[in-house]
């Protein structure tokens, strides 16, 4: 209800944020120390790992139970209290995440939300870098507002985790499963209307396949339906807001204005309001805007490719690199292109890459860190080695 995806994708994403919990209750018993052998025979040398302190966790709106507990699970499990700013549109969901902490026990004063109006964000943002008592800043979000963070809080050399904007390419190869590509693409693309991080953003379909997957594809799109979120019919919802509709528009026109051809919709929804058509769109090209920059919409915009090093050299040219999706069935080429891409996370023949058990995150300009599995704990706890000395006197 507040943030307009379709009912059943809420409900998977409430199961996905509380797997964090779930996840981090029981990894948080395993934050083992370690003891490493001396030099010297009356020395000890013991590695503890301690709470980071006082934490800040800032999140989006686009997955606004998720992204919640991506932070704090590990935060609490590592011993850490919190201070949680969500996005302004979606502030009701962790407010009623804060609501069951304190049902389930949760002390005073461990889990503290602020909210505020989208003008409030900037001076949040500085309280929560500045204030001496925050010692780690966790943030999703744009790679704007997240390097901007991250020159905020050297002042005082805080901790930074950053999982930030992405522009995933989605690349099928010739000797892909046409079906499996399709299905995973419209995962991968028009899920929560095409506003996930993770959201391929490239098509990069090889020569031999181009023509049977674009016309299955834009079939398949042709047939989404697109509505209310309470509405069992619809696929998508609305976008989150107007300057979401209008960088979808934006994107879209300076492909078409570039020669791109539209297969399906191209369209604000008769709907109104906020809600576009699920599009398919070729001639995508490295001059244009969406080469660059995350769409965040339904559109998902295509080009073609010759071989697997163009593939690569393409998919590699951005400063973004969260994930990128491969669809192949040599198994040689799944680990070359595997090692190849320039991202934090691949997906191989599946469109979902998402899981509390397993380290989501992104190089380049796509973040720093990882949350999710026992890596992502590790950034919410500090290494404290101790040397014990005179043992023998
Ligand atoms: P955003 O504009 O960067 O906002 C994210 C959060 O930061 C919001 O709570 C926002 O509040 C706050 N914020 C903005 N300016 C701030 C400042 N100066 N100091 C402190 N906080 C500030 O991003 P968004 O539009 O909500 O989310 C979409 C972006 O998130 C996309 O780029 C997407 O790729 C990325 N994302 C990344 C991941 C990942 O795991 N890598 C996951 C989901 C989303 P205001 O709205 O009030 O400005």
């Amino acid at each position: 209800a507040e943030q307009g995806k379709p009912f059943d994708e809420a409900r998977a994403e409430v199961c996905y944020a509380a797997g964090f919990l779930d996840w981090f209750a029981e990894e948080g018993r395993r934050t083992y120390g370690d003891v490493i052998p001396s030099s010297s025979a009356d020395t000890r040398i013991v590695v503890l790992k301690q709470p980071v302190g006082v934490t800040a966790g800032i999140t989006p709106w686009n997955l606004p139970a998720a992204m919640v507990t991506r932070k704090l699970a590990p935060a609490l499990a590592a011993g850490n209290p919190m201070v949680l700013k969500p996005a302004p549109f979606t502030p009701l969901t962790a407010l009623a995440i804060m609501e069951l902490g304190v049902r389930a026990g949760l002390p005073a004063g461990v889990l503290n939300v602020v909210v505020g109006d989208v003008a409030d964000a900037a001076a949040i943002g500085a309280e929560l870098t500045s204030n001496r008592t925050v010692r780690k800043i966790g943030f999703t979000g744009s790679t704007a507002v997240g390097k901007l963070l991250l020159e905020q809080a050297a002042g005082q050399v805080k901790r930074v985790s950053l999982e930030l904007g992405g522009n995933s390419p989605f690349i099928v190869f010739d000797d892909a499963d046409v079906k499996t590509a399709v299905d995973s693409m419209m995962a991968a693309k028009f899920r929560n209307a095409g506003q996930l991080c993770t959201a391929a953003n490239r098509v990069l379909v090889q020569h031999g396949i181009y023509d049977d997957f674009v016309t299955a594809l834009a079939e398949r799109t042709g047939r989404l339906v697109v509505g209310h979120g309470f509405d069992e019919a619809s696929h998508l919802g609305p976008l989150i807001n107007e300057a979401g509709l209008a960088k979808v528009e934006r994107h879209l026109s300076d492909l078409v204005d570039r020669g791109g051809k539209v297969l399906t919709g191209g369209h604000r929804h008769a709907l109104g309001h906020t809600f576009f058509e699920p599009t398919v769109v070729t001639g995508l090209d490295a001059s244009a805007v969406m080469w660059r920059e995350e769409t965040f919409g339904p559109v998902a915009a295509i080009t073609a490719f010759g071989d697997e090093r163009e593939a690569v050299e393409l998919a590699n040219d951005t400063d973004y690199g969260l994930v990128g999706f491969v669809y192949t069935r040599d198994v040689g080429r799944v680990w070359r292109v595997s090692e190849a891409l320039e991202t934090g996370m691949v997906a191989v023949n599946t469109g979902r890459v998402s899981g509390e058990m397993a380290p989501f995150g992104g190089v380049k300009e796509s973040g720093l860190g990882r949350e999710g599995s026992k890596y992502g704990l590790e950034d919410w706890l500090e290494i404290k080695y101790v040397n014990l000395g005179g043992l023998n006197s």
